[in-house]
């Protein structure tokens, strides 16, 4: 088969023809259809000091991605060749105390889809049948192919009630961006994004933010005033990894206010932990999805009407690999999706 690889240590991906991959009596075999363009393969292309120290060249890279079903192990009942399906991108071990508990999330034995081992940017990946999701008949293949994204965003945006509360989401990239829209759906009354990058203030109004600000150019409290809010942000959702995102967070939350984390910084952060303590702030750290609360609610919230759509920006065929690179690390993009039917 064909498939996207990190050869050996340095920047870079070549197509090449590898090995159909086998499965085991408990995995799946998924001819894959689209895929979508993480930031983690945009660090593993460049070949950044994290890729360094964390992948193991060779290795198929991706991890967000639509397919079908075409073989099954002996152990599997639940597949069938032909099935729409998506994959969970976190391996767990299924045997700690957390897995055990059925808080799969949580377990720290977690093996990555093209970051531990051989990943979705080929035309044929498998995964054990406990990291498959089903998809409904009938939906939009490209927002399927961005289930796992679109878990972040869903995982960070039900962490705290929204409904009747006010929101700030810092950072609107793709991950933000659904963020925003997810919490207009589940009831925030008003959605603040921050973010540097005017393309992407414009998708973030688009995707149903009720405020967008550049915080180079204006202080949140300003946005606020203008707002009519006086308590602060009840709740608000740091989607940049930014040091100066964070502090501002901090400082426009209200008292008793929570902050979903996401975003990963580059270097430690430092910050005045008496504004924490004195605000009673709740600050919680999100990795990945919930298996499978956040797969279920995904799926119900885009039944009843969530639109994540417009964050898809740019279609590649899989040949174009380069240009889909290039366009998913330029600021004027949202989420880039791959084809690998050609
Ligand atoms: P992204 O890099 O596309 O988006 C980050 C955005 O933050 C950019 O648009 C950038 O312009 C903006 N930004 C920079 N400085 C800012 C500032 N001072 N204030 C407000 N915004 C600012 O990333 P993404 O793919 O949307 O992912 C969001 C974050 O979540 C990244 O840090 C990513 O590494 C991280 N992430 C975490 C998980 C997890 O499981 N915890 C999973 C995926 C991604
Ligand atoms: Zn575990």
């Amino acid at each position: 088969m064909l498939a996207l690889v990190k050869t050996g240590p340095g920047p870079g991906l070549s197509l090449e023809t590898v090995p159909d991959p086998r499965i085991g009596i408990n995995d799946v075999l998924v001819r894959v259809r689209k895929t979508g363009i993480c930031g983690t393969d945009l660090h593993i292309e460049s070949w950044d000091p994290w890729a360094e120290k964390t992948i193991v060249p060779p290795l198929i890279v991706g991890h967000e991605f639509v397919g079908r079903v075409v073989e099954v192990g002996s152990n599997v009942a639940d597949f069938r060749p032909g099935d729409l399906v998506s994959g969970e991108g976190h391996v767990v071990c299924g045997r700690c105390r957390h897995c055990l508990a059925g808080r799969r999330h949580l377990c720290a034995h977690t093996v990555g889809l093209g970051v531990g081992r051989d990943g979705a940017f080929a035309e044929f990946v498998t995964l054990p049948m406990t990291n498959v999701w089903h998809h409904w008949p009938g939906i939009d293949e490209e927002v399927a192919a961005i289930f796992d994204p679109f878990g972040n965003a869903v995982h960070t945006a039900l962490a705290f009630s929204v409904l009747g509360e006010d929101v700030l989401v810092s950072g609107a990239g793709p991950i933000g961006l659904m963020a925003a829209a997810v919490a207009r759906h589940a009831g925030a009354r008003f959605v603040v994004v921050s973010e540097p990058n005017p393309f992407r203030r414009a998708l973030a109004l688009r995707m149903g933010a009720t405020a967008v600000v550049d915080p180079r150019e204006q202080d949140l409290h300003e946005v606020q005033a203008e707002l009519g809010m006086v308590e602060g942000f009840d709740v608000a959702f740091e989607m940049s990894g930014n040091a100066a995102a964070l502090r501002g967070a901090i400082s426009n939350m209200a008292h008793g206010g929570s902050i979903a984390m996401l975003g990963i910084p580059t270097a430690e952060i430092a910050l005045d932990m008496n504004e924490i303590v004195f605000k009673m702030l709740t600050l919680r750290g999100i990795y990945g999805r919930e298996m499978y609360e956040t797969w279920y609610k995904m799926t119900v919230m885009l039944q009843s009407g969530l639109d994540i759509k417009p964050v898809i920006t740019h279609r590649f065929s899989f040949r174009d690999h380069e240009a889909a690179f290039a366009a998913a690390r330029a600021g004027a993009s949202g989420k880039v999706i791959m084809d690998w039917q050609a």
